[in-house]
């Protein structure tokens, strides 16, 4: 498409935009009367409106049937989770037995970890990227130590080359080739949060099956944002969040992926919990652990479901949008992103933003993450001051993701106009 940077070529794409009614489902930031541009999405992403009536249904239920509640009433708790694995299911790209709704990220991938990192004589080293987001890099590191080794004998972290800020699918998969008799595990963000490259998962997953690793991902950055195949791709685990792209709010429940052939593993390692245990029996609480056979198998304890209630109206959302159309709607506003940002830059005298984010479309969701050459704190401050919601990350770089489900064209050009004002010193 021939894009313009005019505000009223902006407008015209909104009118055409099959998803401008959903804006109104979200609670959009309003300071001193002005609604305010919030491309903080990958961070936290809006409150939809419904939420409230979702999790008011849980406490009515509390109120009316206390624990009956799991049983009677219109919508059982029991079956809830039925519901969410349902609609995850064509987000993640997995069967519904696949995916379990529990926890928070972290705590997911150091269950993951129990399941999936097994080091053996010297088949104990993880590849993972370098700079991994912080809690996972803790994470590694504790989990580690939990095994008795060392985080510096184990630990293979890949970095860009010289010179570059994102990796090279070559250089990951050579990395695997030269490990491969003492691999036991890969675990990749599926999205860099820093610089929101997208891995190349099928083929990290592929080379890692060859030598005989495990390969698992965090995909706090992709789920809700990109479309996966975890299981065509035949990942063995994933986890992710679901406050980010998918609008569930602070804290809210995350999410965890086991590939079904470990179902039925009876030798397979974890932490279980009464929850995670056949349905069928779980209430005789007898002696000794028997899994529900699904991912399910992998939940500890009673559901949070005011928490679950929070992701049921994330999804409903999303099932009403249509997952196919919401992409097709992130494509195109993320290339007038594109657009802005590259038309800005060519009109300044000098260089003054460096995009550390692929431009190639496979190569990124929503987020842009550009490096600042020059005054990258003070151009943070402005857009804030302005009412442009976007991230600060140190030591230089602005990361911003508008999403299909609430943000418009209209504010895309906002952004790149303030954006250019400032940088002229007009602002
Ligand atoms: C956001 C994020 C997390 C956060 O983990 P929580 O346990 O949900 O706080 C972890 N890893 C990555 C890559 C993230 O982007």
């Amino acid at each position: 498409m021939q894009f313009e940077n005019t505000l009223s070529f902006a407008q015209s794409l909104d009118e055409k935009d099959l998803l401008k009614d959903f804006r109104e489902e979200f609670i959009i930031p309003v300071e001193n009367g002005k609604e305010q541009i919030y491309f903080l999405g990958n961070s936290l992403g809006l409150q939809p409106k419904q939420t409230t009536t979702y999790i008011q249904r849980i406490l009515d239920g509390w109120s009316k049937h206390g624990v009956e509640s799991f049983f009677i009433g219109d919508d059982p708790w029991i079956d809830y989770h039925s519901h969410l694995t349902k609609a995850f299911s064509i987000i993640i790209g997995a069967k519904s037995s696949e995916i379990t709704i529990m926890n928070n990220l972290t705590v997911n991938l150091h269950l993951m970890m129990v399941s999936f990192y097994r080091p053996q004589g010297k088949r104990n080293k993880i590849i993972c990227e370098g700079k991994a987001f912080p809690s996972d890099q803790y994470m590694f590191e504790s989990h580690i130590k939990h095994h008795g080794l060392n985080p510096d004998d184990v630990l293979i972290e890949i970095n860009p080359r010289a010179g570059e800020h994102c990796l090279r699918t070559e250089d990951i998969l050579q990395v695997i080739e030269k490990h491969k008799d003492e691999l036991a595990l890969i675990l990749f963000g599926g999205i860099n949060y820093y610089t929101g490259q997208v891995m190349d998962m099928n083929a990290i997953t592929s080379a890692g099956h060859r030598a005989g690793a495990r390969v698992g991902f965090d995909l706090a950055h992709c789920a809700g944002n990109i479309p996966l195949q975890l299981h065509d791709w035949d990942v063995d685990f994933a986890c992710w969040c679901n406050y980010k792209y998918l609008n569930a709010g602070p804290g809210a429940v995350g999410g965890a992926y086991v590939h079904e052939r470990f179902h039925n593993d009876a030798d397979i390692n974890r932490f279980a919990g009464w929850w995670g245990y056949k349905k069928e029996t779980r209430f005789k609480m007898d002696k000794g652990f028997q899994p529900i056979t699904s991912a399910e198998g992998w939940q500890l304890s009673t559901p949070h479901m005011m928490l679950w209630a929070a992701v049921r109206s994330s999804m409903d959302i999303i099932g009403r949008a249509g997952w196919d159309t919401m992409q097709q709607k992130r494509k195109i506003l993320n290339a007038y992103l594109w657009f802005v940002l590259d038309k800005i830059n060519a009109s300044q005298k000098e260089k003054q933003i460096e995009f550390i984010t692929p431009g190639e479309e496979e190569q990124h969701g929503c987020q842009v993450s550009m490096l600042m050459l020059q005054k990258g704190k003070e151009v943070y401050d402005k857009l804030m001051s302005n009412g442009i919601y976007v991230d600060w990350r140190e030591p230089n770089v602005i990361r911003l993701a508008p999403v299909p489900l609430y943000n418009t064209f209209e504010e895309v050009w906002k952004f790149g106009n303030t954006l250019h004002s400032i940088l002229q010193g007009k602002i």
